[in-house]
């Protein structure tokens, strides 16, 4: 198999129409059906709980972590909880003050403003949603020079929800005005195969407890991937194996995609072979890996990386990235220094 074919199997940016669909239908509608991140969730009751009885739309929330843990899903569980309705957007898509204005006169009282990759904002744009957020209120600018005038426009009290991978880019004028800021952690394998349970259920597939867990293990923490794992595995359930998914038909499917034991595919192998080989075991900086691997630093930074330091095959130093023992280790391969 290809690396782009096996990318696809990970990189949220290269989902198919499919995977689209299947990510909707799966996911949680609830808060009482979204599994893991207990901590988060019990503040989030508490939260909504509160906003309800006080009769107010919830506080501008934050939510940042690595990419398919639960941002979205989130924002639109909140939507349904609180009986409101969501306009969904990115940073990158709202290029100028007036595309913001238009999605904003647009918002009801306790609409959710969802905004993915918000670190992403133009400083234009990021300046004026200030007092959005704060007094609910924007300032329109008409005419130029001598003549300008500045109108007040008043907003219904929505609630902003914004969603980042990378928390530390976000400006610190932005991040204090939100009320809550939660982060998302990686999944323990125990919550995944609970999810795999309930998608495999949606899914109509048949699974087994040890298949589950074959595929939670290999799914880096993320609940996006587990199930796109689960799709491929119940491809090749079908097709070999009399549809029903066991420990030996998830590990035969996986190893057919090359995703391994740890559930790394070939860029992540990439990575730590590249540094391991031709870095010695590093440290290597950003630049110079993503130019080696021939990769935008940004991909690195936001989808392989996270997983990788978590995993301990990673490590992040003042001068570079280093891959670890247990890296090498996995890869059968000794770093150059080392030999
Ligand atoms: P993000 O916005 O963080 O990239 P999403 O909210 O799009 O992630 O989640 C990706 C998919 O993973 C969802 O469509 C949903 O099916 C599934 N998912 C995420 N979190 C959970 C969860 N806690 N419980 C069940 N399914 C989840």
């Amino acid at each position: 198999m290809t690396e782009d074919t096996s990318r696809e199997v990970l990189f949220a940016q290269n989902e198919t129409e499919e995977d689209n669909v299947l990510n909707l239908s799966l996911r949680p509608q609830k808060l009482d059906e979204f599994i893991g991140q207990p901590d988060l969730v019990e503040n989030l009751k508490i939260a909504i709980e509160a906003a309800k009885r006080r009769g107010e739309p919830l506080e501008h929330l934050l939510l940042s972590g690595p990419q398919g843990l639960g941002k979205t899903t989130l924002a639109y569980i909140m939507s349904q909880e609180m009986g409101t309705k969501v306009t969904a957007t990115s940073g990158p898509a709202i290029e100028r003050a007036g595309d913001l204005i238009g999605i904003l006169t647009n918002l009801s009282d306790g609409d959710i403003l969802f905004i993915d990759e918000i670190h992403r904002l133009s400083k234009v744009v990021e300046e004026f949603i200030y007092p959005a957020m704060e007094q609910f209120q924007i300032d329109f600018v008409i005419d130029k020079g001598p003549y300008a005038k500045t109108i007040k426009f008043n907003l219904k009290r929505f609630t902003l929800v914004g969603a980042t991978t990378r928390s530390g880019l976000l400006t610190s004028p932005l991040r204090a005005r939100f009320g809550l800021n939660f982060h998302l952690n990686f999944y323990e394998a125990a919550d995944l195969v609970t999810i795999l349970h309930r998608s495999a259920g949606l899914l109509g597939v048949e699974i087994d407890e040890a298949g589950a867990l074959e595929i939670a293990k290999r799914a880096r923490g993320t609940p996006r991937i587990a199930n796109r794992l689960l799709r491929r595995v119940r491809d090749y359930a079908q097709v070999k194996a009399n549809g029903k998914i066991t420990k030996e038909v998830a590990e035969a499917a996986l190893n057919a995609q090359r995703i391994d034991t740890l559930g790394l595919d070939e860029i992540d192998r990439r990575v730590l072979t590249i540094i391991l080989k031709q870095y010695s075991g590093g440290p290597v900086g950003l630049e110079a890996l993503a130019a080696t691997m021939n990769e935008e630093q940004d991909t690195l930074v936001d989808v392989v990386e996270p997983y990788l330091l978590k995993a301990g095959l990673l490590r992040r130093t003042a001068r570079g990235r280093e891959a670890t023992a247990l890296a090498a280790e996995h890869l059968g391969l000794a770093p150059k220094r080392l030999i």
